[in-house]
C-alpha cells in the first residue's frame, strides 16, 4: 500500500515537473523570438554640409536640419519597436566632405544601403513650392517596385491621420523618380514631411512634439506593411 501511493506520488511530480519544463521552453522561446524578427530598416536623413535642402519661409531653417531631427525621432520609435535601423547620415555634415560633391555623397549612403541588407528604406525630407498654400506630408515611390508602392500606400495611410488633422484632407501617395529610390532592390519611399514653404507646416517642423507624431505615425505605417495590410 505504501509502495503505491509512494510510485504514485513518483509518477505524478515526474508528471508536473514535465508539463513545467515543457511551459518554460515555450515561454523562453517567446522571448528569445522577436515579434518582427528585428527587421531592418534605414532611414536617410536628406541632404547635409553645405546642402541645406530648402528653407522655411519664416525661420529659415534648413531642410538638412529638420530631416536630421525627424530621422532621430524615427530611429527612436523604430528602435521601441524592435527594430533594427541604420542611419546614412547621423550628423549636420554630409558623409563624404563636400569638397567631393553631392554625386559621392548618394553613392556613399547607396552603399550603406547595400551593406545594411535592409528590409526598407526610407528618406526623410521636406518639400517647397511656390505658393505657400501647399502643405501636408507626402509620400513617393518608385513606379517599377510594387513593394515599394504597397509600402509607399501604407505609409501615406498612415500620415493621411496628420494631414487630415491639421491640414483638412488626405493624399494619395505619388510616384517619383529619385535616386534614393531606385538605389535599392528593398521597397523604399520618401517621405516629405511637410512644406518649409508654408509656415503652419514650418511651425508644426520645428516642434519636436509633432516631429514625434510624424515618427510614430511611419512607424505604424511601417506596421501595417510588415502586416500585410496594403496588399
Ligand atoms: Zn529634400
Amino acid at each position: 500500500m505504501f509502495l503505491t501511493v509512494k510510485r504514485k506520488t513518483l509518477w505524478i511530480t515526474t508528471l508536473a515537473l514535465l508539463v513545467l519544463c515543457i511551459f518554460t521552453l515555450s515561454i523562453g522561446s517567446i522571448l528569445t523570438a522577436s515579434p518582427i524578427n528585428k527587421k531592418v530598416i534605414v532611414i536617410d536623413a536628406g541632404h547635409g554640409g553645405s546642402d541645406g535642402g530648402v528653407s522655411g519661409v519664416n525661420s529659415g531653417v534648413t531642410e538638412a536640419e529638420i530631416n536630421l531631427l525627424v530621422a532621430f525621432s524615427l530611429k527612436s520609435e523604430l528602435e521601441q519597436s524592435g527594430y533594427k535601423v541604420v542611419m546614412t547620415r547621423d550628423k549636420k555634415s554630409v558623409l563624404t566632405g563636400d569638397e567631393k560633391g553631392k554625386l559621392t555623397d548618394m553613392h556613399k549612403r547607396r552603399d550603406i544601403i547595400d551593406s545594411a541588407c535592409p528590409d526598407l528604406v526610407i528618406s526623410i525630407h521636406c518639400n517647397k513650392f511656390p505658393s505657400q498654400d501647399r502643405r501636408g506630408a507626402q509620400v513617393f515611390f518608385n513606379g517599377a517596385s510594387n513593394s515599394g508602392i504597397l509600402f509607399a500606400k501604407a505609409l501615406q495611410h498612415s500620415l493621411n491621420g496628420l494631414n487630415k488633422e491639421y491640414v483638412g484632407r488626405e493624399f494619395s501617395a505619388l510616384k517619383g523618380d529619385y535616386f534614393m529610390l531606385n538605389c535599392s532592390t528593398a521597397p523604399s519611399a520618401i517621405v516629405e514631411c511637410g512644406f518649409l514653404s508654408n509656415p503652419s507646416d514650418e511651425e508644426l517642423l520645428l516642434s519636436a512634439d509633432y516631429r514625434v507624431e510624424i515618427a510614430k505615425k511611419i512607424t505604424l505605417g511601417i506596421g501595417a506593411y510588415f502586416a500585410e495590410l496594403y496588399v
